[in-house]
């Protein structure tokens, strides 16, 4: 983080905060009001004495983020434009993922399920061809503290108690394994089980494949899953889209996710974007199938989204199924990603940062 930015409370562990206020019960009530009751500043910690709040406010932000803009989709999707203390902004979503369920009686006997999408960085060095958030360059890494703030911010709005599940993906706006640090710091602080207990199972790491630093997170065993971003079956294709490809190519994210540990019940997620006439032809799905024999993975398809000035199509869905059924008749796991929030532009690679941006609708029945 830049020095001129001010660190917030949510930049620390439980055990850091006891070290920086005494005496210890008042850094337990503080951890208390950011994670159970998701207070927004030092004025909603009732009974935090004046001259504290007065003195960690001169160096801390409690939260550091602000709701500059939200758009709700049709399916339940919310958008949040978030801003920062620098005036930057970056996005994060609320996804429904499963709707709650009534018994005969009309109670509710499964409450409804969400996951949070979050942003790492404003904007991404990698430089994808197909993504939107690359259009805008890079802007700066968030810090765990900004991280973690989104997952408060987005659980407080929707009024979503403290102890209610929650998974968060790491899919919004950034490469989280180029902000690594702060991304293992925020990993960290979810899992506190005295704070949001949001295990590491919950949590999925998106990653375009740096696979050196695949590596890394999996020595660091914080149990969280990995999502790897394949979207190509050859290193040409796979440059043309995702040019750093070049430095870490497929069959170096194949050994790193091969080493990467992982709970012997799950999978690893392979995301592949599908683009017209680039990726989406049964001689890729064959490749796929055999670039994936050893491992234990389930591919995730996505439709590419187009938007204005993009050169690339959407796939028909003529073609998306029979890539899914090809896949699956030789024994992967394979899933069509359904886009939600497709008419707010909350769906995968159309996260950018800018206001002016969020005003075109997509059609489409994904
Ligand atoms: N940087 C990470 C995580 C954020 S992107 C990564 O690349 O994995 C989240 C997902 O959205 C990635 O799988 C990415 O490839 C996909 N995506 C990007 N642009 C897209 C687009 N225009 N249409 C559909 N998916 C897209
Ligand atoms: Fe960055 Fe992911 Fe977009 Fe590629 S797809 S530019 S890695 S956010």
């Amino acid at each position: 983080m830049s020095q001129t930015l001010k660190p917030s409370l949510m930049d620390f562990t439980h055990k850091e905060l006891e070290a920086l206020i005494t005496p210890k019960f008042r850094a337990k009530q503080i951890y208390g009001w950011l994670y159970n009751n998701f207070a927004a500043d030092y004025d909603d910690m009732k009974n935090i004495p004046k001259s504290m709040k007065e003195e960690l406010a001169e160096k801390y932000l409690v939260n550091p983020l602000k709701i500059a803009k939200k758009e709700e989709s049709s399916d339940g999707t919310i958008k949040y434009l978030l801003e920062l203390q620098d005036g930057k902004t970056m996005e994060a979503v609320w996804l429904k993922m499963k709707d709650e369920q009534k018994d005969e009686s009309g109670n509710i006997c499964q409450e409804a399920k969400y996951t949070i999408c979050v942003s790492t960085q404003v904007g991404c060095k990698v430089g994808c061809t197909f993504c939107l958030t690359a259009k805008g360059g890079f802007t700066r890494d968030l810090s765990a503290g900004e991280i973690v703030a989104q997952v408060v911010t987005l659980k407080k709005d929707n009024d979503h108690k403290q102890s209610r599940k929650i998974n968060i993906v790491y899919m919004g706006m950034g490469e989280p394994l180029d902000n690594l640090t702060n991304l293992t710091k925020a990993i960290e602080i979810f899992k506190e089980e005295d704070g949001l207990d949001i295990g590491g199972k919950r949590q999925t790491v998106s990653t375009s494949g740096l696979s050196s630093k695949i590596d890394k997170l999996g020595e660091m065993d914080l149990g969280v899953h990995i999502a790897i971003s394949l979207h190509a079956v050859d290193d040409e294709l796979r440059s043309e889209l995702i040019p750093m490809n070049k430095a870490h190519n497929i069959q170096s994210i194949i050994d790193a996710v091969k080493r990467f540990p992982i709970d012997t019940r799950k999978r690893v997620m392979f995301e592949y974007l599908v683009i017209k006439n680039k990726n989406d032809d049964i001689g890729s799905a064959k490749k796929l199938v055999k670039l994936l024999t050893d491992i234990k993975a389930k591919v995730n398809l996505i439709y590419f989204n187009p938007y204005p000035g993009t050169d690339y199509d959407r796939p028909s869905r003529a073609d998306m199924v029979a890539f899914q059924e090809y896949l699956v008749k030789h024994g992967l796991l394979c899933t069509i990603r359904d886009s939600k929030g497709i008419d707010i532009s909350a769906a995968c690679g159309q996260l950018k940062e800018k206001q002016d941006h969020l005003s075109g609708k997509i059609e489409g029945d994904i």
